[in-house]
């Protein structure tokens, strides 16, 4: 399974449980948000977009059973239910409402790992992931629904700012972009590192397409920026 595809949604009102929990998941290469706001979570979900909700019992403006009831009614996203209480009625009230699986805190991250990758296994083999809309550029493809990218038929597995990068290149097909354009909506307004960032991720991006696949998808237009084209 190819990580950077997966979208997962933390909803965790201990930041510092949430920040442990979103290194962890970065570092499996997950995509990761977070929200410590019971109903801001809920639309955030209404949105979609997620393959995975890691979903917290006790939370300020909507509790995590309520979430995971309401969600129930229009998505059949995998949630994991994260509970203080070591209490059994809990738990079975939390499988009963339709949540896949549980972890009483504190859980071993290694276990929480373990579960994450099962209950996407599960949710993948039920094909419950559509892949919907792509972007295309010759044999390359992208998947913004399923953050999923293959250059013919074949996986490529990239980090969630090299993604970021190729996304907004495919979108704007032919078109160059300025690295500042690309700063801007890639790194964001207040990015204050070091513009050369734009020329790096270009060249990891060119490793694992042009150079890999032995193509030319990413050109350099000299003093202005990059475009991407068959
Ligand atoms: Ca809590």
């Amino acid at each position: 399974m190819n990580n950077t595809n997966v979208h997962i949604l933390i909803v965790e009102d201990e930041l510092r449980i949430a920040r442990f929990l979103q290194i962890e998941l970065e570092h499996e290469g997950f995509r990761v948000t977070t929200e410590e706001n019971g109903e801001k979570a809920f639309e955030l979900i209404k949105k979609g977009g997620y393959d995975l909700i890691l979903l917290d019992l006790m939370l300020p403006g909507m509790d995590g059973m309520t979430i995971c009831r309401k969600v129930r009614e229009f998505s059949e996203v995998p949630i994991i239910m994260l509970t203080a209480r070591d209490d059994v009625e809990d738990k079975v009230e939390g499988l009963d409402i339709g949540a896949d699986d549980y972890m009483t805190k504190p859980f071993a991250i290694q276990e929480l790992l373990a579960r994450v990758r099962n209950v996407l296994r599960k949710s993948r083999g039920a094909g419950t992931v559509s892949r919907g809309d792509s972007y295309v550029v010759g044999d390359l493809v992208l998947y913004p629904n399923t953050y999923e990218v293959e250059v013919a038929g074949e996986p490529v597995q990239l980090t969630r700012r090299e993604y970021d990068l190729l996304e907004f290149l495919m979108r704007n097909k032919r078109t160059v972009l300025t690295r500042d354009q690309i700063l801007e909506q890639v790194w964001g307004y207040d990015y204050s590192g070091d513009t050369n960032v734009v020329d790096v991720y270009i060249r990891y991006l060119r490793a694992k397409l042009d150079d890999r696949f032995d193509k030319k998808y990413i050109y350099t237009v000299r003093g202005v920026g990059y475009v991407i084209r068959d």
